[in-house]
């Protein structure tokens, strides 16, 4: 007979046993979930480090097959691709290899046009991936403004009209900052606005010929069929690629030409309230390029939409406000006494002009403010990267809107991307 005591004796063994595996078991699935986060850790780890040694080995590629200076290409190909825009193939005149480039960037061009005094120097993005025999450029004709007596665009005219196949031009290595992120997999939004596709082109056409699964998502906004380009290409990716969406947004369709669903996907304008109607979520890194006016709707409508501004690339082409105010801005984060307090005393002293100005941050860059003041300082790519307007700096120094693609010599400053930290002497 088991009494009272060996009852109550077996009870109290019998719960602690059953308190002891309860916290057996606990500690092992809590071991487990350590276990299992270690190694979700370890392997988000490695993974960055995979993203660090491949982004080093595209980097080193680039670099090492990048060319000091103006190399000499062929136009091997001139090609219409929609109203005012034309291809240029361009292969190297020395039969050399074609380094590669990351999608997105662009080429500097060294033309001497009729009349010109001086080499004129334009930058046009690279419209195609990187193939091992030759680039691909895609420019728009640019008009005079409306109601003006200026003359049209000097280059984008000069190439329509006068580059012809075998003619050989003066071109710099691709560079520039805007570009995909290649080593990376997670989905993109991919924006082109008019002749801004050619950036994102290069980067939608980077993930097909990768065999890349990434989500994509392209959108690519005209006024209507006539502005249309690479229409049938574009029709192909999203044909053939699950995981590439390709909207394409017409603004004016024509009457009786364009076709909803067979020309284009959807009326009105590509922009963040388009993005909240189609896309699954606002979580993707998103690239664009594009007219002013498109550039800063954008950036503002996805920032309403809580889009993380490390998550936004762009570029414009040529002196856009959205990344004058932006960058702008920034440089006035970095330095708060240097350009924005203490704004009203930097003078700028342009010695070879004999001028003293007082620096106005709303103005820009050096560059622009030498140019409101009748001051010449050549330029061409107005973004940094073509060196054209290199000026020497006598005493002071600058800060820089945007990185330049290459920094200038000591003493010298890219005065289209340079603000003055305080007073400065320019060799200008
Ligand atoms: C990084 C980057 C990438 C680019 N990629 C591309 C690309 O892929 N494709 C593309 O087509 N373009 C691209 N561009 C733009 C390109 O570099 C040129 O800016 C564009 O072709 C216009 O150059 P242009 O010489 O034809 O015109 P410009 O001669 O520079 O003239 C520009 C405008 O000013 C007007 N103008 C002329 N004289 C005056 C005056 N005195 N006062 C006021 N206005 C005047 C002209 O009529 C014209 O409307 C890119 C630019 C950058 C910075």
């Amino acid at each position: 007979m088991i009494d009272a005591i060996q009852l109550i004796s077996i009870a109290i063994l019998g719960s602690g046993l059953v308190y002891c595996f309860l916290l057996l078991g606990q500690n092992f699935s809590s071991n487990r979930l350590a276990v299992a986060r270690e190694s979700a850790e370890l392997q988000h780890l490695n993974a960055l480090t995979g993203e660090l040694i491949e982004r080093q080995r595209v980097k080193k590629e680039i670099e090492e097959g990048a060319w000091n200076g103006f190399r000499k290409f062929r136009v091997s190909k001139k090609q219409i691709e929609a109203k005012d825009q034309c291809s240029f193939y361009l292969t190297p005149h020395d039969g050399r290899p074609v380094p590669p480039f990351a999608p997105g960037q662009f080429l500097t061009f060294r033309l001497d046009i009729p009349d010109q005094k001086k080499p004129v120097i334009r930058c046009y993005s690279l419209s195609d991936c990187s193939r091992p025999d030759h680039y691909r450029v895609t420019i728009k004709r640019v008009p005079p403004p409306r109601d003006t007596d200026y003359p049209p665009g000097l280059s984008s005219n000069f190439f329509h009209d006068s580059i012809e196949e075998g003619q050989i031009l003066d071109v710099r290595a691709p560079g520039g900052h805007f570009f995909l992120d290649t080593t990376r997999s997670t989905p993109v939004v991919l924006i082109g606005g008019g002749i801004g596709l050619t950036p994102v082109l290069s980067m939608v056409n980077h993930i097909v010929e990768t065999g890349s699964k990434r989500e994509t998502w392209f959108f690519y906004g005209v006024q209507n069929g006539e502005d249309h380009a690479m229409k049938e290409h574009l029709q192909k990716i999203d044909e053939e690629h699950e995981n590439i969406n390709i909207c394409v947004v017409y603004s004016r369709p024509r009457d009786g030409e364009d076709v909803e669903g067979r020309d284009y996907k959807y009326k009105g304008r590509v922009g963040a309230d388009l993005f909240r109607e189609v896309l699954p979520s606002n979580n993707y890194d998103y690239y664009f390029c594009g007219p002013p006016p498109m550039m800063n709707s954008l950036f503002e409508g996805l920032r309403e939409w809580d889009v993380p501004e490390d998550n936004i690339h762009y570029e414009a082409f040529g002196p856009a406000t959205v990344s004058k105010k932006k960058d702008a801005d920034k440089a006035t984060e970095k330095a708060p006494t240097s350009v924005s307090d203490a704004a009203e005393k930097i003078v700028v002293n342009f010695a070879k002009a004999g001028k003293e100005v007082a620096w106005d941050p709303d103005v820009g860059s050096l560059l622009d403010l030498a140019e409101d003041n009748d001051i010449s300082i050549d330029s061409g790519c107005r973004a940094g990267n073509c060196g054209t307007c290199e000026t020497a700096i006598k005493s002071g120094d600058v800060d820089y809107l945007s990185d330049p693609g290459e920094m200038p010599d000591a003493g010298s400053c890219l005065a289209c991307v340079a603000v003055p930290k305080g007073p400065i002497t320019l060799d200008a």
